[in-house]
């Protein structure tokens, strides 16, 4: 199955998604708690999908996926918005977000975004 990066400046976060990801299959392969670190890890791990949070220290979500995308056109990225994030999301679909699931998790929204993820 398809391996996984979490991108997400919250600890809480990165547990609850690694949990709900590796217990439906997937092999969660790294971690990261800000943008840059993030596109670092992208480029060591080469991750078959990622989950990219939006707000972050330091480099934020959108900028991490702009990095990730100029050099891996093919990467796929899935954002993780929180609520009030319309002009965000705006921006991350121009920037090439593959598909986005939202804070609180739900474990069905997540599986139909990796779902979606693979087909491609
Ligand atoms: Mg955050």
């Amino acid at each position: 199955m398809a391996t996984v990066l979490i991108v997400d400046d919250s600890r809480t976060s990165r547990r609850i998604l690694r949990n709900l990801i590796e217990s439906n299959g997937y092999t969660v392969v790294g971690e990261a708690e800000n943008g840059e670190i993030g596109f670092l890890r992208y480029k060591e791990l080469k991750p078959d999908i990622v989950t990219m949070d939006i707000t972050m220290p330091q480099m934020d979500g959108i900028e991490s996926l702009s990095l990730i995308k100029h050099e891996n056109p093919d990467a796929k990225v899935i954002m993780v918005t929180a609520a009030g994030q319309k002009e965000k999301m705006v921006e991350a679909l121009k920037r090439g977000a593959d598909d986005f699931i939202t804070k609180p998790f739900e474990e069905n929204e997540i599986l139909t975004a990796l779902g979606h993820m693979e087909k491609r």
